[in-house]
């Protein structure tokens, strides 16, 4: 049976999904799992759907294995194992920075990866190692073709207005402009949005991917519109170690009072902030919660009071909004921060149902209330899988 396996790399942690395609072209998650701790003491899990382990393999602490040699591991493991006569026909793979140029995925060649290495200063945390895994595997698997799914691919057609900071309009034309990000995730709740309530996937929808990144998309009949990340996966919502939005004027004192260095600075933002440093206590949502300490209970608050605001902008952005779709590990599962985020835009004519919302149902709105408001999981990994077939298709002309 064909098999496509979709990747998602990040600094010190690889996802792997592998997704068959059965007898009517549709595709049916097979495996999954995890490189973990890479840089650390790298461990590997890959498991059936069925929850069966299929791998479990661990190193100690200070093993100096890059990504490179993980997935070399994994691929011969994958060898040695044929998974029940699956054959991997392409890899697809989650890419952060798309930049100006691409509106949709692309099948990987020499020259694609030299634009995409071009776009790592406006990455430097994601894309590098985005690159290292498709590196990676075309040096082990030269003849297997590569699909590169871009995050900021979903918002590059959302209006000029959106896409600017006001700054020297030589600085946007080089650049320096509001990309947006999430894009798979965005573009998976559109699909299912079209198939759970078609009309509302045709109205003005924002929806909230709350994961550890967190970012809001303004979606116009499932186009963007507008979005909350920008120039980086920094900026809007606050998120578990992120600060989002943030006045320019406090990296200016960091630096020139404090004496902080970009370095020291980018790791504050993107290591240290968000619902981490605001508590004191952790980046996890289900630790917070289940904490007795003030900070907790304030990092919670903030978070949720941050992410009503920024819905109740986009709704400007929108003309007014007919549903919210909720996302992503705190979107789907944490009912109080739902609660939370829609009893602060009452006003906008959001009314949830307590009892809808705890069971996390795909809608939680009450049956009158103007705006639908629904939960929905998130499947970026399937959307990855499902463009990568796509590209291969249009690349072969056919896909079998
Ligand atoms: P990412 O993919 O960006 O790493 P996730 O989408 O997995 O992140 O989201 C992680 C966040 O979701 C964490 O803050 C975690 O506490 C929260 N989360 C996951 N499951 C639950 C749950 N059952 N209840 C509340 N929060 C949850």
């Amino acid at each position: 049976m064909k098999a496509v396996v979709s990747l998602n790399s990040g600094s010190s942690s690889i996802k792997f999904s592998l997704f068959v395609l059965d007898g009517e072209g549709a595709l049916r998650l097979s495996a999954g799992g995890k490189i973990e701790k890479i840089g650390i003491a790298p461990t590997v899990t890959a498991r059936s759907v069925e929850g069966g382990v299929l791998l479990e393999r661990a190193w100690p602490d200070g093993a100096t294995l890059a990504h490179a040699d993980l997935l070399a591991d994994l691929f011969a493991w994958a060898g040695d194992h044929p998974l029940e006569g699956q054959e991997i026909i392409a890899i697809g793979h989650r890419v952060v920075h798309g930049g100006t140029e691409f509106a949709a995925p692309r099948l990987v060649d020499t020259a694609l990866l030299e634009k995409l290495e071009a776009l790592c200063p406006l990455a430097p945390l994601h894309q590098p190692h985005n690159l290292a895994a498709i590196r990676a595997i075309a040096a082990l698997r030269p003849e297997l073709p590569q699909v590169a799914c871009f995050d900021t691919a979903f918002h590059h057609d959302k209006p000029d207005i959106a896409s600017r900071f006001a700054i020297p309009r030589a600085l946007h034309d080089q650049g320096i402009r509001r990309y947006g990000f999430h894009g798979l995730s965005y573009e998976y709740i559109v699909r299912r949005l079209a198939e759970i309530d078609p009309a509302l996937a045709d109205g003005r929808v924002i929806a909230a991917h709350l994961g550890n990144g967190a970012s809001l998309c303004a979606m116009q009949a499932g186009k963007s519109v507008d979005t909350t990340m920008g120039f980086t996966a920094l900026d809007g919502l606050m998120m578990g170690t992120r600060c989002g939005s943030i006045d320019p004027g406090v990296v200016l004192h960091l630096q020139a009072q404090l004496g902080m260095s970009p370095a020291e600075i980018e790791d504050l933002f993107y290591k240290k902030s968000g619902l981490l440093g605001v508590s004191g206590i952790s980046s996890d949502m289900r630790t917070l919660a289940a904490s007795d300490a003030p900070e907790a209970a304030e990092a919670i608050d903030l978070f949720a009071c941050r992410a009503a605001r920024e819905v109740a902008a986009l709704a400007t952005s929108l003309g007014g909004i007919d549903g919210i779709v909720f996302t992503a590990g705190i979107g789907e599962n944490d009912a109080d921060i739902r609660s939370r985020i829609c009893s602060r835009l009452a006003w906008l004519g959001v009314r949830i149902d307590e009892l809808a919302n705890v069971g996390n149902c795909p809608r939680i709105s009450m049956p009158d209330s103007p705006v639908a408001v629904l939960v929905i999981p998130t499947d970026e990994e399937r959307m990855i899988a499902l463009h990568t077939l796509n590209v291969l298709g249009n690349a072969l002309g056919a896909v079998a």
